[in-house]
């Protein structure tokens, strides 16, 4: 695997980026074509497998991008069919990946950063801060590998792995437009969630996009007195100005945006809690999703089962729409401790 960090990666190019490559070789601009199809068409990447290539032109690629610069190191599998990939990247640091399969279909979790630069206080993933920044190719890697282990793609994917999407947001737009355009993936954007740890900044980027992306925002506190014993700063935005920045992007995406809440005992799972983050979720339009804290080496802890129960239930009896996450197998062990399904 070549280490250099100049060095493209051919899965980060679109169906006009690689016949533009082409026309500057002096090859033809149907060798680009012939390439897309391998790419979109049958998520190869490898040039040595595009047998209708001429053997110099399969060199050339092999010589100049990393085809891929991604390998899988390790898979754990779970019985319930959940599958966490470690994901080698081309200089030696890893991330991770997760295909969650259900009756009905296959979402794939995938993760932008290695590390975190966030480090919000229950998280593994942001436990030593920004590594760096996945390049698109790399995050598109991810989908690739992850369909040659599944044999099919996804239905759904879910940008809650490690790192925070909107602060690599030139990358995270790049995969996100390779995925979702009718010449290159062709997925439904309506299928594909982006998680936000709350960047305002981010978000409002992300709305001027104006794409049907779903977004969730991990508030995790209806109340900033909270919210910023669990978020640090300078990441921990105003829940007033989240909000707001919600209601943005629910006129300019014309997408419902979907309220992450981490449940930790004692902290932020009481019944006056859920009571206030229901009105919150109501007033703004948007939809409410548990997730009882996976257990890292944090000092926080998940509320029992009955607390997390009755959490859900309030906010339902209040009138907002709440989801609770159930723990998949392979999730429990993610090293990232947030790899989680959604139900209901
Ligand atoms: N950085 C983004 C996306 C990745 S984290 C974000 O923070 O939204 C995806 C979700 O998992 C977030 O809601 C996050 O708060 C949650 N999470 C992280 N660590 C967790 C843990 N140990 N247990 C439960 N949820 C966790
Ligand atoms: Fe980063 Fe999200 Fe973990 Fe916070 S919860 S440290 S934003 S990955």
């Amino acid at each position: 695997m070549k280490s250099d960090r100049k060095i493209p990666f051919l899965a980060g190019l679109s169906r006009r980026g690689l016949r533009e490559w082409m026309s500057s070789e002096g090859q033809p601009g149907y060798r680009g074509e012939q390439v897309a199809d391998w790419i979109f068409g049958r998520g190869v990447i490898q040039p040595e497998q595009m047998t209708n290539l001429p053997a110099s032109l399969r060199l050339l690629l092999q010589a100049r991008f990393h085809a891929p610069g991604s390998s899988v190191a390790e898979v754990s599998s779970s019985e319930d069919g959940t599958e966490k990939l470690l994901i080698e990247l081309f200089d030696g640091e890893s991330v991770e990946m997760v295909l969650i399969p259900s009756e009905e279909r296959l979402t794939f979790c995938l993760s932008t950063q290695v590390g975190c630069p966030v480090q919000c206080r229950f998280c593994a993933s942001g436990r030593d801060g920004l590594v760096r920044n996945l390049s698109a190719g790399e995050i598109i890697e991810e989908f690739l590998l992850g369909s040659e282990r599944a044999g099919r793609r996804p239905d759904n994917l879910v940008f809650m792995g490690i790192g925070e999407g909107l602060l690599n947001y030139n990358e995270l737009v790049k995969a996100l437009v390779l995925l979702s355009s009718p010449d290159e993936f062709g997925m439904s954007p309506r299928r594909i969630t982006v998680s936000t740890s709350g960047y305002v900044p981010g978000i409002l980027k992300f709305a001027e996009l104006e794409r049907e992306f779903n977004l969730a925002i991990s508030l995790h506190a209806p109340d900033d007195a909270t919210r910023s014993k669990l978020i640090p700063p300078p990441f921990c935005y105003p829940v007033a100005e989240i909000m707001a920045t919600a209601d943005r992007y629910r006129e300019l995406a014309g997408r419902m945006v979907t309220l992450e809440y981490t449940l930790l005992k004692g902290v932020n799972d009481s019944i006056p809690t859920a009571r206030k983050l229901a009105a919150l979720a109501r007033s703004h339009h948007a939809k409410v999703n548990l997730i009882p804290y996976n257990a890292t080496d944090t000092e926080f802890q998940r509320p029992e089962r009955r607390v997390i129960e009755a959490f859900a239930r309030t906010v339902e009896e209040e009138g907002a729409h709440v989801t609770v996450r159930v723990e998949r197998g392979a999730e429990s062990t993610a090293a990232c401790g947030q790899l989680r399904r959604q139900e209901g």
